[in-house]
C-alpha cells in the first residue's frame, strides 16, 4: 500500500510544470500561434487532467505525446467561440434552441454595414439633431400592417411586460382562462402580469369563455382587456373563446384599451397553405385593437425583438416609460428588421428571400429532391448504414402553429457498425455539429431545414461518424 503511494508519488513528481511547457518547442509554437493567456490555461486545464487520471490510476505514467495533444485540443477549445454555426437537421424551421429564426441575406449584409461604423441610429440627418431610433422601422410597419404606430423592443416577452406595466400598473388586466399560457423558457402569462405590477383578473373557463364573462369583470379599476394567442397548444372539443372584434367593441362601450398578445405575429396569409389558426396582424389591426404585440424571429423571420402596433396615443406612452429605455432593441436588430421588413414590400419576394417562408412554403417535391442528392451522396461516401429516403410529417416549432403538419423528406441513416445513439451523439459533438432526431434504430435528417450548400459538410460528417473504432 505504501509502496504504491510512493509509486504515485515519484510519478506525480514527473508531472512537467507550465514553465517547463512553455519553454519546450512544442510551448514556443503554441506562443507563436495564440494569446499567452490561452496558452497557460491550455496548460493548466492539461496538467490538472493528467494529475486527476494519475491518481486515480487510470493512466500509469506520464505520455508526453498523449499530454501535448491535451493542451493542443485545450488551446484549439479555448480559442474558438462557444456558439457555432450548426447543422439543424431536426426540420423543426423556428428551434427555439437553435436560434429560431435564420435571417435574410439583405438582413445579413445590413448587420454588417450597421455594425461595421457610425450610423444614423438616433441621429435627424435633416435637422442635425438628436434622433429617435424607432423612425427606421416605424414607416414600414405602418405601411405592412396598417397600424397607427410602432415599437419595437428586445423581445416579445418584453414588449408584453412593457404594455401591460405602461397600460394597468396597479390595475386590473382582464384575460380568459384559456389563455393563460406558458411559452417556453418561464414566459407565463400570470408571471410576467405580476412583474409589470398589473393585477391579472381572471375570467371564463380553461375551455369556455364567453363575452358576458368579460364584460361582468370589468370595473372602474380595469386598465385593461387582453387577449392571448394560443400559439403552442389548442384546446380542442366544447370550446369557445372571443374574438378579438367583439373585445375591442366591448372595449369601446366601456372605454377601456384592448392588446393582443399574438405571439408569433405572421404577416403573409398561410390560410393557403392550409394553416387557419393563424391570423395575420393586419387582419388582427383591422379589428380596431388598440395594441398588438409580437416576436421578431418567429414566422415573421426577422431578428430578435418584440413589436409593438397600435394607436399612436397609447404606443406614445410607452415609448415615454422608463422600462421602454430598459428593454430597448439594439442597432443590430433594427438593421436586420429594416431589411427584412423590406421584403414584405413584395410578399411573394418575402416568400423566397426570408428563409423561414422559405422553408415552411417550400414544395415537398423540392424538399424530396434535396434528400434524394443527400442520400446518393451519402451512399458514394459510406457502406457503413442503410440509407433511405422516407417521407414524414414535420412541425413549424419555436412555439408557433401547433396543429399544422408540414409534409417533408428525410433521409434514414441506419447505422451498421455502431449504435444510433453513438451516431446521433458523435454528430453533435463534431464540428459543425449537426442536430437530428432519433427514431427507433435509425437517425433522420430531415431535409427541410438543411440548406443546399450545407449537404457537402453534413456528408463528411456522417460519414466520419459512421466509421467504427
Ligand atoms: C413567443 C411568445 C411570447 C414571447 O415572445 P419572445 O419573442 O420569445 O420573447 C409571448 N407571447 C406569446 C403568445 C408567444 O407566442
Amino acid at each position: 500500500m505504501i509502496k504504491q503511494l510512493n509509486e504515485k508519488q515519484k510519478v506525480l513528481a514527473r508531472i512537467p510544470s507550465v514553465d517547463e511547457l512553455l519553454k519546450s518547442p512544442e510551448g514556443c509554437r503554441w506562443l507563436s500561434a495564440f494569446p499567452r493567456k490561452v496558452v497557460i490555461q491550455a496548460i493548466r486545464t492539461a496538467l490538472e487532467a493528467e494529475r486527476v487520471s494519475l491518481l486515480a490510476g487510470q493512466t500509469a505514467d506520464i505520455v508526453s505525446e498523449a499530454l501535448t495533444d491535451s493542451i493542443d485540443a485545450w488551446i484549439k477549445k479555448l480559442s474558438s467561440c462557444s456558439l457555432v454555426p450548426l447543422i439543424n437537421a431536426t426540420g423543426i424551421v423556428l428551434h427555439t434552441n437553435l436560434g429560431r429564426a435564420a435571417l435574410s441575406e439583405k438582413a445579413l449584409e445590413n448587420i454588417v454595414k450597421a455594425g461595421t461604423g457610425y450610423s444614423n441610429l438616433e441621429y435627424d440627418l435633416e435637422t442635425g439633431k438628436r434622433g429617435k431610433r424607432h423612425v427606421h422601422t416605424k414607416r414600414l410597419l405602418r405601411q405592412i400592417t396598417g397600424a397607427e404606430d410602432a415599437l419595437i423592443v428586445n423581445n416579445n416577452a418584453a414588449a408584453v411586460l412593457l404594455c401591460l406595466n405602461t397600460m394597468a400598473k396597479g390595475r386590473e388586466v382582464v384575460v380568459s382562462r384559456g389563455e393563460l399560457v406558458e411559452i417556453g423558457g418561464s414566459f407565463r402569462v400570470p408571471d410576467v402580469m405580476t412583474a409589470s405590477s398589473a393585477v391579472l383578473r381572471e375570467v371564463g373557463t380553461t375551455n369556455k369563455t364567453h363575452l358576458h364573462d368579460y364584460e361582468h369583470a370589468l370595473h372602474e379599476n380595469t386598465g385593461l382587456i387582453m387577449k392571448v394567442h394560443q400559439s403552442n397548444y389548442q384546446i380542442k372539443g366544447f370550446t369557445s373563446e372571443v374574438s378579438i372584434d367583439e373585445l375591442v367593441m366591448l372595449g369601446r362601450k366601456h372605454d377601456i384599451p384592448v392588446m393582443y398578445d399574438l405571439g408569433s405575429g405572421c404577416l403573409v396569409d398561410f390560410k393557403p397553405y392550409g394553416i387557419y389558426t393563424e391570423p395575420t396582424v393586419q387582419e388582427v389591426i383591422k379589428s380596431g385593437v388598440d395594441l398588438v404585440s409580437f416576436s421578431g424571429d418567429k414566422l415573421l423571420g426577422g431578428p430578435q425583438g418584440g413589436i409593438i402596433v397600435g394607436k399612436q396615443k397609447y404606443i406614445e406612452r410607452i415609448q415615454k416609460n422608463p422600462l421602454a429605455r430598459a428593454v430597448r432593441v439594439d442597432k443590430l436588430a433594427i438593421a436586420a428588421f429594416e431589411a427584412t421588413l423590406m421584403e414584405y414590400m413584395d410578399e411573394e419576394c418575402a416568400k423566397e428571400a426570408i428563409p423561414v417562408l422559405k422553408m415552411l412554403f417550400q414544395p415537398a417535391e423540392a424538399i424530396k429532391k434535396r434528400s434524394q442528392k443527400l442520400a446518393a451522396a451519402l451512399r458514394k461516401a459510406t457502406e457503413a448504414a442503410d440509407i433511405r429516403v422516407v417521407r414524414e410529417m414535420s412541425k413549424a416549432g419555436g412555439g408557433s402553429l401547433p396543429e399544422a403538419e408540414f409534409e417533408t423528406f428525410a433521409v434514414q441513416v441506419r447505422p451498421g457498425g455502431i449504435s444510433v445513439n453513438e451516431l446521433e451523439g458523435r454528430l453533435r459533438k463534431g464540428s459543425p455539429p449537426v442536430i437530428a432526431r432519433i427514431r427507433e434504430d435509425a437517425l433522420l435528417l430531415d431535409a427541410r431545414t438543411v440548406r443546399e450548400q450545407e449537404i457537402k459538410d453534413l456528408v463528411r460528417r456522417v460519414a466520419a461518424s459512421l466509421k467504427a473504432d
